[in-house]
């Protein structure tokens, strides 16, 4: 009776042991199958993306001009050496190469002249507004050195004759008229267009259906408004709604679809080399 009992007992225990391993055991499966469930649900993945996301999107913006369901990243385009002087730059502070003169010729059955590797596009550009039934007409395009500097000190003057003491006008005047060696007008890929019947240099040209045309079609020809609107902090100039510059069209398109201006294109081609 005695042993019986204790066998008894110690079954009970055994089955009591073996619940509660069972039940050890299915704790542990069901643990792990909440992980696992936890891991792969579709909010864990999708956490990360936006984590990511607005860093590379914050990019594009800058040079995305509103096509925002383009996925991939602007391509800049890189010219070769060889094509390097449709890019130069010239500003304040990045002055002409001495002595550089280009090859020149006259334009648009004019006394203008114009860099000869880049007439032919200016060319097509007037025949092409005039298609249209525009009046362009160029009212500047390559200085020689000379003709800067007489620009520039002319407009030192008309700013002294404001009041402002010689000093001042200066400063004013390299907002005004570019100083000698850092005119685009005298790497000859640049011209002033104006409509003929609104020959003012101000920001009013912009309204004539002559900028309106050109300020939309010129990157077609290679050329960008070299001075837009709002862009002031970055060229150092005004806005210039007539001076157009020829940079080919590749980089033309480029500038033009990602709302840049020379300097900024320049920025973006600098950090890429240096990457
Ligand atoms: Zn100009």
């Amino acid at each position: 009776m005695q042993e019986t009992r204790h066998t008894r007992v110690q079954h009970q225990k055994n089955r009591k042991k073996q619940n509660i391993r069972r039940l050890f055991v299915a704790a542990v499966i069901l643990l792990l199958v909440v992980c696992v469930v936890w891991i792969s649900r579709p909010g864990t993945v999708q956490e990360e993306t936006p984590a990511t996301g607005p860093a590379v999107s914050g990019v594009e913006p800058t040079t995305n001009d509103g096509d925002g369901d383009k996925q991939q990243e602007p391509q800049i385009p890189v010219l070769p050496e060889e094509e390097s002087w449709k890019i130069v730059l010239v500003n304040s502070s990045h002055a002409l190469p001495d002595g550089y003169v280009p090859e020149m010729t006259t334009v648009d059955n004019t006394s203008f002249q114009f860099d000869i590797r880049a007439a032919e596009d200016l060319n097509a550009m007037l025949r092409d507004a005039r298609a249209e039934g525009l009046s362009p007409m160029i009212c500047s395009s390559y200085r020689t050195w000379e003709r800067q500097t007489t620009l520039f000190e002319k407009q030192v003057e008309k700013q002294q004759a404001t009041g402002l003491s010689y000093e001042d006008a200066y400063e004013k005047a390299k907002t005004v008229v570019a100083y000698p060696g850092t005119s685009e007008h005298q790497t000859g890929l640049t011209a002033d267009i104006v409509a003929t019947s609104h020959q003012l240099l101000d920001d009013s040209q912009a309204d004539t259906a002559e900028q309106q045309w050109l300020m939309a079609n010129c990157w077609k020809y290679g050329f960008i408004l070299r001075y837009p609107l709002g862009k002031s902090e970055e060229t150092g100039i005004i806005y210039e709604p007539w001076h157009y510059r020829y940079v080919g069209q590749e980089v033309a398109q480029y500038i033009t679809e990602n709302g840049l201006c020379l300097e900024e294109y320049w920025q973006q081609l600098e950090a890429l080399q240096q990457a």
